[in-house]
């Protein structure tokens, strides 16, 4: 069994891709892994750090948008999983043009080039967001696309082509959905280690608009083992959500990492809000569950355990590059 990881040098695929070559997934731990990453400021090699001496890890520097790379490399490979894409909504929203290249262009040149080498199975990873914004309920996976951000648009450009290639070509390709994830090795601008981080080094913390935004958080051991779960079991061109077990308000979710990091209120500089900041995510994953899935690690003690490493692992994140909060609210109605 060869699996190609995409993207496996960032926060999820890496996991993906260290929990592949540990034997996490019955029937695979003898897999050979393969990661091609383009390494952005997002992917690190130190990522990989712990599984870099496998004999069956082989890592390639290289961009899904590239096909002849991808004619060479995709052969003899049984199953490719895709994670690699631009990722943080505010760099979205400051510059769409890499979005738009790795996250549509680059989902639809891997798929031409997994047609032509003739892959067997491959999933696409995705996101809630897709969705846009609902106030109550949630969202199954027929649900209407109606993305709000950039990033959110060309996630939805990506998973349509998918869509498109399932239908038209043939091709064995499922779609994973997920809601918001955190755990080690996430990079310190995504909301939970930039709090983190920043209550490490005593700095005050950013909260968007009146913080009462609400989103589904799930470890991202669960969605990896969700991830695993769609490759093995997955329809062609059918959709899976994967959520967690938590509903958080960033409020809430502010208070919760707070309290884990002994800091108080006076610490967080409320800012002005995202523009297009969606309300509330929420997905209703019955399908996956049905097929075997359950989240395994509740969120009061995966969050306290994520702090931990962060804390532990400070020569990890302490030369990446952090964001400050951008400006205090201004008071409704102020001028200046
Ligand atoms: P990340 O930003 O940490 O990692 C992305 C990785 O992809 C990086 O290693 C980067 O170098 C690589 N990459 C980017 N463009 C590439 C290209 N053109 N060619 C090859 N490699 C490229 O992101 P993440 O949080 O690990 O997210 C992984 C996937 O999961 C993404 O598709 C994302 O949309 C999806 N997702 C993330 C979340 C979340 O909460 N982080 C939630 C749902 C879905």
């Amino acid at each position: 069994m060869r699996v190609l990881v995409t993207g496996g040098a960032g926060f999820i695929g890496s996991h993906y891709a260290r929990t592949l070559l540990a034997g996490g997934y019955p029937g695979y731990e003898d897999a050979d892994v393969t990661v091609l990453d383009a390494l952005t400021y997002a992917g690190n090699p130190a990522n990989l750090a712990q599984v870099s001496a496998s004999p069956r890890l082989t890592f390639v520097t290289g961009n899904i948008c590239d096909p002849r790379l991808l004619a060479e490399l995709l052969p003899g490979h049984d199953a490719v999983v895709n994670f690699a894409a631009e990722t943080h909504v505010d760099r979205s929203i400051a510059g769409a043009a890499e979005f738009v290249t790795s996250n549509v262009t680059g989902v639809q040149v891997l798929l031409d080039a997994c047609m032509r080498a003739g892959i067997p199975r491959i999933v696409h990873v995705s996101t809630d967001e897709v969705y846009g914004s609902i106030a109550a309920g949630s969202w199954s996976e027929d649900a209407p696309l109606s993305p709000n951000s950039p990033y959110a648009a060309a996630k939805a450009g990506g998973d349509l082509m998918a869509l498109a290639y399932a239908r038209t070509h043939g091709l064995d390709v499922s779609i994973t959905r997920c809601c918001n994830n955190y755990g080690p090795y996430q990079y310190p601008e995504k909301v939970i280690p930039l709090f983190v981080t920043r209550l490490a080094d005593g700095d005050p913390v950013p909260l968007y608009g009146d913080g009462l935004n609400v989103r589904g958080w799930i470890h991202v051991d669960d969605h990896c083992r969700g991830v695993q779960l769609v490759l093995e079991k997955g329809k062609p061109g059918a959709v899976y959500h994967i959520n967690g077990d938590t509903e958080l308000t960033n409020r809430e979710l502010t208070a919760a990492i707070l309290d884990a990091c002994g800091a108080t209120w006076d610490i967080v500089v409320p800012v002005t809000d995202r523009p297009g900041h969606d309300r509330r995510y929420c997905l209703d994953d019955s399908l996956l569950r049905s097929m075997g899935y359950a989240p395994r690690i509740a969120f009061p003690g995966g969050l306290k355990a994520t702090i931990d490493w962060y804390a532990a692992n400070r020569g990890w994140w302490e030369p990446l590059q952090r964001p400050g909060p951008p400006p205090p609210l201004r008071p409704a109605g102020a001028t200046r």
